[in-house]
């Protein structure tokens, strides 16, 4: 058989009518709202607080990734199938994809091979139009800031050199990381510096993410930090009376959106934040839907689980009271191999060697998922170049540490390869789930609490602080912020701070360089090195390869 690409899978799968996928989750036609035959926003009063309680979430992170990503979403998607295969009401809940990578390097976020989410195209692409939503909101504080700045009315003397508060679009574009605005002249604005962030790093979808109403939304918004006025003092957003605006324009945003996975299961994907700058992980209010409408939910967290596992369970869980009861940690022997030291050539030439010194990343990562007193599931995401011996080595190996590790080959066979999987999974939930535990008090310090992620979480020996940062701490301390979480914002290629340490790094130190503030998120974010919140093309875009027949059939999206 040919080897298909993902999008030609997609595109051959006949669809369900949105409203039979409902049905599996007992909800009612009538209380849909329509996007098409495909896809529907769910409302919010389908939320069942002790439901949600009750049921059993699952989280899917991985080890330490290589550029390629090692398939968390497809292991999500695959391993939903295996469950409802194996006789359990499964839902899984995504983040929704970002734009700029899906033209830029890395392409889509619904799965891949034989474990997506469809209508493929459509996810990968507007959807709903959530990050349009979150741009305008974004873009209407920008442009009622300036308007202050202009107006003679009720100017709130707002220092312009001050301004945090950044524009936001959903595309790679570096040219719009640094910007001057308000030029030409008294009536159009006063000259100041701006820039443009990518919308999934806005705080807007931090806030989007974190919500957990309509109420809480506003509140949220109308907190966000956005600089001084001349004589010093903090300006939010409520100051120029933004928030209920704000909320207007987040009004179905914040309902989750319905889709089906290629076996027709239900897949929630809501909201899409990075991982690496922001809370990598998809609403509550989402996390909370797939809770209430079934027994069993599959959740992802961005990059390795030193970053997006970490967010999951510090501040998602723990600010929700949510009770993950199984981590599973994709492993590729690609990565494997890569963290025992292979070059990118030698990626897919097997090597017991390299996944021998490379298993130390995995280990590292299965200890700290026991931190949280939670018990890991090692599922070995399968690629063809793996070697048998390869994948045993990392079963074996896991066994000694009293890990069920399993070979999951949802990508090239769908819920028909996850089945061991799924059962691995059941048996931690029934038999060995307890409460989870986060690892730090948001009431403790902030540098307590960065000193405990870098160390349990990292390895570090220690933590430093530029004295930029520590004129940030002392920023903090004065607005009174020192309860909120701790949402680092570090490299996803290593443990550390520095993107060539693969494997296990030890004995190294991280260095804060600057904190900077999501008040309506409610966390503060530690900046370790230099971290994009506008990434840029590469020099040949994934969208080259992509094109449009004249019927609307698109070609090339991966
Ligand atoms: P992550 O969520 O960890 O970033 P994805 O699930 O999005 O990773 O997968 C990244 C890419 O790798 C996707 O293009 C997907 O199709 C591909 N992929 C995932 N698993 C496999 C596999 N077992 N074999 C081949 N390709 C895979
Ligand atoms: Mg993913």
């Amino acid at each position: 058989m040919a080897h298909l690409s993902d999008i030609e899978i997609a595109q051959a799968k006949k669809l369900q009518h949105i409203k039979k996928i409902a049905e599996k989750l007992g909800v009612a036609e009538d209380n849909l709202e329509m996007y098409g035959k495909y896809k529907a926003k769910l409302p919010l009063d389908l939320i069942d607080e002790k439901k949600a309680d009750e049921n059993n979430l699952v989280l899917v992170t991985a080890l330490t990734p290589t550029p390629a990503g090692e398939g968390k979403t497809t292991v999500s998607i695959g391993l939903t199938e295996g469950l409802n295969k194996i006789g359990k009401q499964a839902t899984v809940v995504l983040r929704e994809p970002s734009l700029g990578p899906v033209f830029g390097i890395k392409g889509g976020a619904a799965g891949g091979g034989h474990s997506q989410v469809v209508p493929m195209e459509d996810i990968n692409l507007h959807f709903t139009g959530d990050f349009n939503a979150v741009e305008k909101a974004n873009n209407l504080l920008s442009a009622l800031i300036d308007n202050n700045i202009q107006s003679k009315v009720n100017n709130l003397n707002i220092d312009p050199r001050t301004i945090l508060w950044k524009r936001v679009i959903d595309m790679n574009d570096r040219s719009l990381r640094n910007i001057t605005i308000g030029l030409g002249g008294t009536a159009n604005g006063v000259p100041r510096e701006d820039g443009f962030n990518i919308t999934p790093a806005s705080e807007v979808m931090a806030i989007l993410c974190m919500a957990t109403d309509f109420d809480n939304l506003k509140e949220r918004l109308g907190n966000i930090f956005i600089g001084f006025t001349y004589d010093k003092k903090p300006i939010f957003a409520k100051d120029l009376k933004a928030e209920n605006a704000m909320a207007i324009l987040l009004k179905d945003a914040i309902k989750p959106n319905l889709v089906q996975t290629l076996e027709e299961n239900p897949a929630i994907i809501h909201g899409g934040p990075f991982a690496n700058i922001a809370q990598g992980t998809n609403t509550i209010i989402a996390t909370k839907m797939g809770l209430s409408l079934s027994d069993y939910v599959v959740t992802e967290a961005g990059f390795g689980a030193d970053l997006g596992a970490e967010k999951f369970l510090n501040i998602k869980s723990a600010f929700a009271k949510l009770n993950p009861k199984c981590v599973v940690l994709v492993a590729t022997i690609r990565a494997l191999r890569h963290h025992g030291g292979a070059a990118k050539e030698e990626y897919n030439t097997p090597s017991v060697e390299r996944v021998e010194e490379g298993f130390k990343n995995l280990e590292k990562h299965i200890e700290n998922i026991r931190k949280y007193n939670i018990e890991p599931v090692v599922a070995i995401n399968s690629f063809i170049s793996d070697s048998d011996d390869e994948v045993n080595f990392v079963i074996e190996k896991c066994k000694s540490l009293g890990v069920h590790a399993v070979l999951s080959e949802g990508w090239a066979k769908g819920g028909d390869g996850t089945q061991e999987l799924a059962k691995a999974v059941v048996d931690v939930v029934e038999n060995k789930a307890t409460q989870y535990k986060p690892l730090y008090d948001w009431k403790s310090p902030i540098t307590e609490k960065i000193e405990t992620i870098a160390k349990e979480v990292y390895g570090a020996v220690n933590v430093e602080y530029s004295k930029k940062a520590q004129l940030n701490l002392r920023r903090i301390d004065r607005l009174g912020f020192n309860d909120f979480a701790v949402c680092m914002a570090k490299t996803q290629k290593s443990f550390s701070d520095n993107d060539k340490l693969i494997g296990r790094p030890e004995g190294f130190t991280v260095t804060v360089r600057e904190i900077e503030i999501a008040a309506g998120a409610q966390f503060v974010i530690p900046i370790l090195g230099k971290m994009m919140r506008m990434p840029g093309l590469p020099s040949v875009p994934a969208s080259e390869g992509m094109t449009i027949d004249n019927n609307g059939v698109i070609s090339g999206l991966s």
